[in-house]
C-alpha cells in the first residue's frame, strides 16, 4: 500500500473471494505489508489459503468465525501478540452472505441470520480490534491504512438513492438492507473515531466472480483487486465516512 507504508492489515473472510485475493494482492504488493493477517472460520478447509500462507512469509492465518465472541477474542489476544505495541494500521471487514429472497421469500430467520453476519459481526469485529487500531494510530500522522483504518465492504444494493436504478437487487431483501445497516455503522465509527484519527469508510468492491458474485459479474477477481487496493492505499481525510466503489468514485447514500 501507498507512499507511507500499511505495517499490519487484517482482513476477514479470506478462505475464498475477495478475501482471498485481497491476502494474496497485498502479500505481493511492493511495498508489502509487514503482516496480512488472513482469517478464516475453518483454516482446515481453505487449502487455497493454506498454500498463499506457505508461499509468503508475511500472511498470518488465523481462525476467525465473525459471528462467534470467543472466535473474536482469541483472535485479537493472538494478532496483540504478532503485532506488539505497533498495534493494527488497517482492519477490512469482508466476510459477508448472501440469502436471495424476495419480498414473498423473505423471512424473519433469513433477515436475523443475515443481519448477524453481514452487520451485528462487523461491529463487534471491529470493536474488539479497536485498542489495536487506536495503537496504530498513535504512532503515525495523516489519516488512511498506513496510519489506522476500518473498511467495510458494503455494496452497491446498498444504496438508498439507487434503489430505482439497481431492481436486479430487489430480490435480495435481507442483503441489501443488511448492508444498508452497515453503511451507518461506517458513518457512525467514522464520527466517533476522528478524534483518534481513525478513519472509517464503506466500499463495494465492484460486481466480481465470486460464489456471490456469481459467473454473470463483469470483473474477475485479479482484475478488480488491483484497483481495490490502490483506492485503499491512497484514502485520506477527506475519504472519512464516505461510501466509495472498486475504482475510488464516490456513491450516495
Ligand atoms: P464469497 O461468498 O465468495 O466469500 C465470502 C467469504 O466470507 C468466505 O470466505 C466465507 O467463508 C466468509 N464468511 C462468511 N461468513 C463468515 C463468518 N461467519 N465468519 C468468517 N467468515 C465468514 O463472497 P465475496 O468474496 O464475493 O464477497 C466478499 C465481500 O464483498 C462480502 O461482504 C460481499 O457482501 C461483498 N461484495 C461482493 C460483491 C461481489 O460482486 N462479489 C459485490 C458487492 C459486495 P467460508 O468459506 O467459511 O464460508
Amino acid at each position: 500500500m501507498a507512499q507511507q507504508r500499511c505495517r499490519s492489515v487484517l482482513i476477514t473472510g479470506c478462505s475464498r473471494g475477495i478475501g482471498l485475493g485481497l491476502a494474496r494482492g497485498l502479500a505481493a504488493a511492493s511495498p508489502a505489508p509487514d503482516w496480512v493477517i488472513a482469517t478464516c472460520r475453518c483454516p482446515e478447509k481453505a487449502q487455497e489459503l493454506q498454500q498463499l500462507s506457505k508461499q509468503y512469509s508475511n500472511i498470518k492465518l488465523l481462525q476467525l468465525d465473525v459471528v462467534c465472541e470467543n472466535s473474536i477474542k482469541k483472535v485479537v489476544k493472538e494478532v496483540e501478540e504478532i503485532l506488539g505495541d505497533k498495534g493494527l494500521n488497517c482492519l477490512i471487514n469482508n466476510a459477508g452472505i448472501n440469502v436471495v429472497a424476495s419480498l414473498e421469500e423473505v423471512t424473519a430467520e433469513t433477515m436475523l441470520t443475515i443481519y448477524e453476519t453481514n452487520t451485528v459481526a462487523q461491529l463487534m469485529v471491529t470493536k474488539a480490534f479497536l485498542p489495536l487500531l487506536k495503537k496504530a494510530a498513535q504512532l503515525s500522522t495523516g489519516m488512511g491504512c498506513h496510519r489506522a483504518a476500518i473498511i467495510n465492504m458494503s455494496s452497491l444494493a446498498a444504496s438508498m438513492q439507487l434503489v430505482q436504478a439497481n431492481e436486479m437487487f430487489l430480490k435480495v431483501y435481507p442483503y441489501r438492507i443488511a448492508k444498508t445497516a452497515l453503511n451507518m455503522i461506517t458513518r457512525c465509527l467514522a464520527a466517533d473515531l476522528k478524534e483518534d484519527r481513525i478513519l472509517c469508510i464503506s466500499l463495494h468492491p465492484g460486481w466480481i466472480q465470486t460464489d456471490m458474485g456469481g459467473d454473470m459479474a463483469p470483473l474477475q477477481i485479479q482484475e478488480a483487486i488491483p484497483d481495490i487496493l490502490s483506492v485503499l492505499a491512497n484514502l485520506s481525510e477527506k475519504d472519512n465516512g464516505s461510501f466509495l466503489d472498486g475504482q475510488g468514485g464516490t456513491l450516495p447514500w
